[in-house]
């Protein structure tokens, strides 16, 4: 049986978030090679880890090692769990003053009673990389100049580099959070699609996902979006991750999209692991050097 919009034999193209992030993190060592060549100093990052939670510490290395194969100064600053409220906003407050820091990266979820939105509000949005700052949010909101989030901004990156249409397009959004999904909806609206964002409390979504030119997927929900919902030739981007363990034990990541059964029916799609995933430390390195930029005029 052929399910509506499905075309027999057809799958979708991959996009390759690996290879798109890859060539943005080369562009980006040339780029400061250069700037370092005529004599300027590097861009520098500085990366604030609260406590002993093993995935923040991994995410955190990663950045880090990112930052050396591009040639960013990485500038570590770690603390205890038990870290108080004010000596956090205090060191932030100090990385936001210290001229040789470009980008402030506070990794996120804090342990304890911290308060992330407090910790940012003492982050200057000239160097918040992470563009998570309300000040970010407002810049991207008005259209201002200023530092975007790395997922959403990974997302419109993916969407250029494969040439995907935009402009008069129909773009619908799953996830309405801060991190992604706003900011992602925000994006696409400013590169002109006509954009509808679903939430948890949204009603026929299936029928609003069949309406979609682009489909981005920040629900948060494994193999949530059916592949009967994807329009015929549309371009999918699944920005869900999900680790679990198949019956033999082996670890298993998938995404928020029903992979295969979308492939049948989109035109493009982004795999996972390997498709927004990897974009979103080549946009942070990105935004470390646009800071750069911005703060030195060089
Ligand atoms: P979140 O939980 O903060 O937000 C999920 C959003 O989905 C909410 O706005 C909610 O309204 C919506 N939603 C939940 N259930 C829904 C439903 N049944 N129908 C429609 N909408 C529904 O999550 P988040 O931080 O935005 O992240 C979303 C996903 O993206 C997660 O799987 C997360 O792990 C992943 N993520 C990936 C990257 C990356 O680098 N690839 C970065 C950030 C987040």
């Amino acid at each position: 049986m052929i399910v509506q919009g499905e075309q027999q034999g057809h799958v979708a193209q991959i996009i390759d978030g690996k290879a798109v992030a890859k060539s943005i993190r080369a562009g980006l060592k040339t780029s400061i090679e250069e700037i370092v060549a005529k004599g300027h100093r590097r861009p520098g990052l500085a990366v604030v880890l609260v406590g002993e939670d093993p995935a923040s510490a991994l995410y955190v290395k990663n950045k880090i090692k990112a930052c050396a194969e591009v040639g960013i100064e990485s500038i570590h600053r770690k603390f205890e769990a038990n870290i108080s409220q004010d000596e956090l906003i205090n060191c932030v407050k100090t990385l936001s003053e210290d001229d040789s820091v470009d980008g402030i990266l506070v990794q996120l979820p804090l342990p304890g009673d911290l308060k992330a939105e407090k910790v940012l509000e003492a982050l200057c949005a000239d160097k918040d990389v992470d563009g998570l700052t309300t000040a970010s949010m407002g810049r991207l909101l008005e259209g201002k100049a200023g530092l975007r989030p790395c997922t959403p901004s990974g997302v419109i990156a993916l969407l250029e580099h494969y040439n995907v249409p935009i402009s008069g397009k129909r773009a619908v959004v799953i996830g309405r959070s801060n991190l992604v999904g706003k900011p992602a909806a925000l994006l696409l609206m400013q590169k002109n699609a006509t954009v509808t964002i679903c939430h948890s409390k949204s009603e026929q979504l299936d029928q609003i996902c069949q309406s979609a030119d682009i489909l981005v997927v920040a629900a948060g929900r494994k193999q949530f979006v059916k592949g009967s919902w994807v329009k015929s030739g549309a371009c999918v981007i699944d920005v869900g991750i999900h680790h679990s363990k198949n019956e033999k034990g082996d670890s298993e990541i998938a995404g928020d999209v029903e992979f295969k059964e979308a492939s049948r029916h989109a035109s493009l799609i982004t795999p996972v692991p390997g498709g927004v995933g990897p974009m979103t430390i080549a946009m942070l390195l990105s935004n470390t050097l646009q800071a750069y930029k911005m703060r030195t005029g060089v």
